[in-house]
């Protein structure tokens, strides 16, 4: 720590700073994997994820700079982390996009992922892949363009279908994301499914979850369990089980019709699964984020500003998760709902 930097509201309980041990929470859980929203801004606004229209975006000037995005990720490297996913908002309005996925190859990230609506990927996908991206998931819930303008109100279904073109062209995994909305895409799921088996896209089918006020909504109108939408693909498909995905995240696998093509099933309302949860957020205001079931976390960016070097961020990280990262998210509850958008946070 610089300067004997007082922590203040910015807690520190000491810990390990040498930063070449793993860091483990205190549920016994490892931290692998990192994700960053580089930007809250965005340009559609899907009915589970975005504010009402009219609200404010917040400041840009709130946002990391590149330099403390950069700071931040060796810190969080050193902490063990092998696998970045840059995500928003949307993260291809975000300029340093292609910076920050050098900067992680740079620094011996194994994976460096991105998640996107994919509206700018047609003309991006080129320079995400020179920069190093791994792969990119590409959030697409319908594959009527009606509706899918409407969900994620004002999107355009034949620039995200371009996106995906350009992404299967120069990225070696393209994954969609559906989050499922009973009232709106319950329909299409067997079509959606169809659409990633003929193009050899993997898909994942994602509960609703209720994050902000957006969120609360879509899970009240049109949670639909993905129980209900897995038994409906296995009248039509074959779905063959598969083990865990290496990195550990919390969708059940399978293989479709026993081809290359992976359909995955993530639940975070019907079945928790954190007790396996590798995880952690980094906001674009630069506050480490837990769990997506809750706000507490810590305001990196206050760290940064008063002069907290590597080691100290380090152990302040440390000492912070091991002792306050929760057992889990808790949605399945009932009543539960977290005050923040996924929009602020990043999925
Ligand atoms: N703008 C990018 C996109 O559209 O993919 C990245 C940010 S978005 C917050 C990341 C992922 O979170 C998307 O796949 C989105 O569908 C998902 N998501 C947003 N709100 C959600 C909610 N309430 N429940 C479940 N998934 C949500």
């Amino acid at each position: 720590m610089t300067g004997g930097a007082a922590p203040g509201a910015i807690r520190s309980d000491g810990g390990d700073a040498c930063g070449q041990a793993p860091l483990v929470d205190g549920f016994g859980r490892l931290f692998t994997y990192l994700r960053v929203s580089v930007t809250e801004r965005c340009h559609l606004r899907c009915r589970y994820c975005a504010p009402a229209q009219g609200e404010r975006q917040r400041a840009k000037e709130d946002a990391l700079g590149p330099a403390q995005f950069d700071r931040l990720l060796t810190v969080f490297r050193r902490l063990g982390a092998h696998h970045v996913r840059f995500t928003g908002g949307e993260p291809l309005v975000y300029a340093g996009l292609n910076d920050r996925i050098r900067q992680a190859r740079a620094l011996g990230f194994e994976r460096v992922s991105v998640t996107t609506n994919g509206h700018l990927l047609a003309r991006k996908a080129p320079g995400l892949a020179a920069a190093g991206l791994d792969d990119v998931n590409v959030s697409l819930d319908s594959l009527d363009p009606a509706r899918f303008t409407q969900i994620t109100g004002g999107g355009d279904l034949n620039r995200v279908l371009a996106g995906l073109a350009a992404a299967r062209r120069f990225l070696a995994r393209v994954k969609l994301n559906v989050v499922l909305l009973r009232d709106q895409n319950l329909s299409e799921v067997l079509d959606l499914v169809a659409f990633a088996a003929a193009y050899g896209y993997d898909i994942r089918f994602i509960e609703t979850m209720p994050l902000g006020a957006a969120g609360a909504a879509a899970v009240a109108q049109s949670y639909v369990s993905a129980a209900t939408v897995q038994a409906r693909i296995a009248e039509r498909y074959r779905l063959r089980p598969l083990a865990q995905a290496a990195d550990g995240g919390p969708a059940r696998r399978f293989a479709l019709e026993d081809g290359p093509v992976e359909i995955g099933f993530i639940s975070p309302v019907s079945r928790e699964f954190c007790e396996t949860c590798n995880r952690l957020r980094l906001t674009a205001r630069g506050r480490l984020v837990y769990c997506l079931g809750g706000t507490e976390g810590i305001d990196l960016r206050a760290a940064l500003a008063r002069g907290f070097d590597d080691e100290a961020l380090e152990a302040l990280i440390r000492g912070e998760v091991t002792q306050n990262k929760p057992k889990g998210h808790g949605f399945g509850s009932g009543a539960h709902a977290v005050p923040v958008h996924m929009m602020a946070i990043g999925g």
